[in-house]
């Protein structure tokens, strides 16, 4: 049972799946980008007052010292900002960390009374590291090179005793500035899926998981955007459900939210990845077509308008099939933005409703009536 609990305690240290891992990690790594230009100065800084000590602590040491803590500092400027060499953000956490506690080690190993008395210094940067990464194995890459620094040089200085001591300190340490790690990734996480959560029910709609209309108009207004910068055609359908409320007066309101929710998974199955599917409302729905010219919005319309009319609910007042009207639009210099675009969708809809239900309409031309088979009346 403790075994058992504490597993689950770990859990959440492994990596999350699929994208969710790759998004935390990419928006970590853009926050420590942002703060290299600040922290790696500062942590410069501390290495080079440091020498004020090496004055008082063993002067004829503290020139050699000083020339090696300037040189690390000056090095440690190529991991950080402007970046040019294309390094991941922990490559160049590894090469301002190696370059800044390799100093620190290797003035530590220069001055009288040697390793020993740099330890509060060496171990202090370590931790420096917790914040970094949010990945055990990152972390051990970038203490991996300072490690051997320090294990060579109190092998060099060290009697047995000493060497044992130190490395005892060091590891425990490391062990420490780990745990202090996976503790910040623990919290990280948990903050990330939070926002992960809230950014999901504010982007979509509760009953049926389809894009909410708010969203679904920022997307929108995106791929018209760039529709219109790369001279891209883009079509947007407009769903309507026929006589749904005679769906909900004959069968109940909780069967008609079971039509909206099997809508919306067939609709969703129906379409490419890049297209987006929306509810505008009630039982109108949307689809925004990125590359899509008439043709095909027709075809992808009439594909789906005969999906739908095929589906059949299973109720306990029998079987349920139901219809929808479509009316398509497809982005052009009448409509150019998205609030006209929508309304000429709109416009053909229902002059689908008034042709009979049960059809697609195209919007921008003169009424022209498409192969779907009207509904009976
Ligand atoms: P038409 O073919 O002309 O579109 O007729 P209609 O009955 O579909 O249109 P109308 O606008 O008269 O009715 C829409 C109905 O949709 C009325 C409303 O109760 C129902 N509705 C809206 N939102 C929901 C919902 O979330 N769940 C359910 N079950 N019904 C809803
Ligand atoms: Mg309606
Ligand atoms: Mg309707």
């Amino acid at each position: 049972m403790l075994y058992l609990n504490i597993w689950r305690a770990l859990t959440p240290l492994n990596e999350l799946p699929g994208p969710a891992e790759r998004i935390m990690q990419a928006k970590h790594d853009s926050q420590v980008e942002q703060l290299l230009p600040l922290l790696t100065p500062l942590f410069g800084l501390v290495v080079l007052l440091f020498s004020l000590w090496d004055w008082r602590l063993d002067p004829a040491h503290a020139g050699a010292a000083l020339i090696v803590r300037v040189a690390a500092v000056l090095l440690a400027g190529v991991g950080y900002w402007p970046n040019r060499l294309g390094w991941s953000v922990t490559t160049r956490c590894a090469v301002i960390y190696f370059c800044h506690a390799g100093a620190i080690i290797a003035c530590a190993w220069l001055l009288q009374p040697g390793l020993q008395a740099g330890m509060g210094a060496i171990a202090a940067s370590i931790f420096s590291m917790s914040v970094v990464t949010l990945r055990l194995r990152n972390f051990v890459a970038i203490v991996s090179a300072p490690t051997l620094l320090f294990l060579l040089l109190a092998t060099l200085q060290l009697g047995w005793q000493d060497l044992a001591n130190c490395v005892i300190q060091y590891l425990f340490a490391l062990v420490l500035a780990a745990s202090v790690m996976l503790l910040f990734r623990l919290f990280h996480q948990r903050a990330f899926l939070l926002e992960q959560q809230l950014l999901h029910l504010s982007h979509h709609d509760s009953l049926t998981g389809a894009c909410n209309r708010l969203y679904l108009e920022q997307v929108a207004e995106r791929e018209l955007a760039l529709a219109q910068r790369h001279g891209r055609s883009l079509a947007v359908a407009m769903l309507d459900i026929d006589h749904f409320k005679q769906v909900n007066d004959n069968y109940g309101h909780d069967i008609g939210d079971r039509v909206l929710q099997e809508l919306v998974r067939c609709c969703q199955g129906a379409l490419r990845e890049v297209d987006h599917f929306g509810r505008l409302g009630g039982e109108e729905f949307i689809c925004v077509l990125p590359e899509t010219d008439r043709a095909e919005a027709q075809q992808c319309a009439e594909r789906l308008r005969a999906s739908l009319a095929s589906l059949r609910l299973d109720t306990p007042q029998g079987p349920l099939r139901f219809t929808v009207s479509i009316g398509v639009a497809v982005h052009s210099p009448q409509h150019p933005d998205w609030p006209a675009l929508l309304k000429a969708a709109d416009k053909a809809m229902y002059r689908a409703k008034h042709s009979g239900r049960n059809c697609v309409r195209l919007a921008g031309t003169a009424p022209e009536e498409l192969s779907s088979p009207p509904a009976p009346s």
